[in-house]
């Protein structure tokens, strides 16, 4: 290379006097560095996470989804360095069937806290779905503005898998967005059903978006989850709908009252808002930090996020077992054997279990 080459540091033209800028874009240097098969140092990956470098946050959550033992080595030890500048924020779980204007509402929401200067996280769990590429990039543009918003960092559902891995894969996201300095995270559950369990699990507040009903104003979202919820805001409170949410607001009011207390000290409340028009979004939020002023001060919400801690460990014990157990080769020679014999009624399933079981801990104990 030639000293004149050398000495041009730009391919631009900058008048004299002007800070030349720098040819290359830091953020892009680290992915193109990461992304040829090369994985960065934990170290690397953990003082990039707590500089904010959403490259290299994306990069790290790449790792906590893969299901290659050597990326699960690295992501755990990434989450172990970053675990003590977690916990600094408030967690929201959104749920709502399909339609009900989830990312309408987080958009709208969250617009309103990036401008405030927070720094937003989205997540979603669905664990039924097999999305593709094609669907994130979907996902991207379903909240255009935040997709765009530099306080704002979107991260679509871990792609399919038993809701259990799921849910783990994304409390550990979690733990890396609030390292990166994220204040605010909102889960948001894609799938219907049983995903709002696991949301719940891992969040501070549930929020239940509903829609006024034509009918009966309770169809739809089962009890359980309505027990669930911290608050329940009935979206779409705009033009001819307007007067129906409100009928619908005294009908969820009058039903939440007979679910039992929730040992929080806190009573679900209900509201309407519009996520189109804006309108009563600004609320929402103010509810949500009256629940956390409240549960903070008399001790729920710490202890609500110790007992999820606790049950974390207590599923990865049982998932790791597991997977111990299936893969131990005495176990796997003998499966198939005596799964023929329940089959065939030779032995019952609790004795089949019984004698794996034997096969296993033999094993230890000999
Ligand atoms: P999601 O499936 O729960 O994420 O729902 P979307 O946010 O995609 O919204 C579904 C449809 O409802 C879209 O056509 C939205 O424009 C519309 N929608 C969302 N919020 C409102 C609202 O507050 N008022 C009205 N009128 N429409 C809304």
């Amino acid at each position: 290379m030639t000293e004149q080459l050398k000495n041009k540091e730009s391919a631009l033209k900058v008048k004299k006097g002007i800070e030349q800028p720098s040819s290359f874009n830091p953020e892009a240097v680290q992915l193109f560095k990461s992304s040829k098969h090369e994985l960065l140092s934990v170290k690397e990956y953990v003082e990039g996470i707590k500089s904010g470098n959403r490259t290299i946050l994306s990069k790290a959550i790449t790792l906590i989804e893969s299901s290659l033992a050597k990326h699960q080595k690295i992501a755990q030890e990434i989450i172990e360095k970053s675990l003590p500048f977690s916990g600094n924020s408030i967690r929201v779980g959104i749920t709502g069937v399909p339609g009900v204007g989830k990312s309408t509402f987080i958009e709208a929401l969250g617009k309103q806290l990036t401008n405030k200067g927070h720094k937003l996280a989205v997540l979603a769990i669905d664990p039924s779905s097999q999305r593709t590429k094609g669907s994130i990039l979907g996902d991207k543009t379903r909240m255009e503005e935040l997709a765009t918003d530099e306080n704002a960092f979107i991260r679509p559902s871990p792609s399919a898998g038993s809701l259990g891995g799921v849910a783990r894969k994304t409390k550990e996201i979690i733990i890396l967005c609030e390292a990166a300095g994220f204040d605010i995270i909102f889960v948001e559950t894609v799938g219907v059903g049983q995903s709002e369990t696991a949301v719940h699990s891992m969040v501070d507040f549930f929020l239940l978006l509903m829609l006024a009903g034509a009918g009966d104003e309770l169809q739809g979202i089962k009890r359980g989850i309505m027990e669930m919820a911290d608050a329940i805001i009935i979206n779409k409170a705009d033009g001819d709908n307007l007067q129906k949410t409100k009928r619908a607001k005294h009908e969820y009011e009058n039903a939440l009252h007979l679910f039992p207390p929730t040992g929080s000290g806190w009573v679900p409340k209900v509201n309407i808002c519009s996520a189109i028009t804006k309108k009563g979004v600004r609320e929402v939020w103010e509810i949500i930090n009256k629940f956390k002023n409240l549960t903070i001060e008399n001790g729920y919400f710490q202890r609500k996020r110790k007992e999820q801690e606790l049950k974390i460990m207590y599923e990865t014990i049982k998932e790791n077992f597991w997977d111990n157990f299936e893969k131990n080769r005495f176990v796997k020679k003998m499966l198939p054997a005596i799964e023929e014999k329940v089959l065939k009624g030779e032995t019952s399933s609790y004795q089949g279990a019984k004698e794996l079981f034997d096969i296993y801990f033999n094993l230890f104990y000999k």
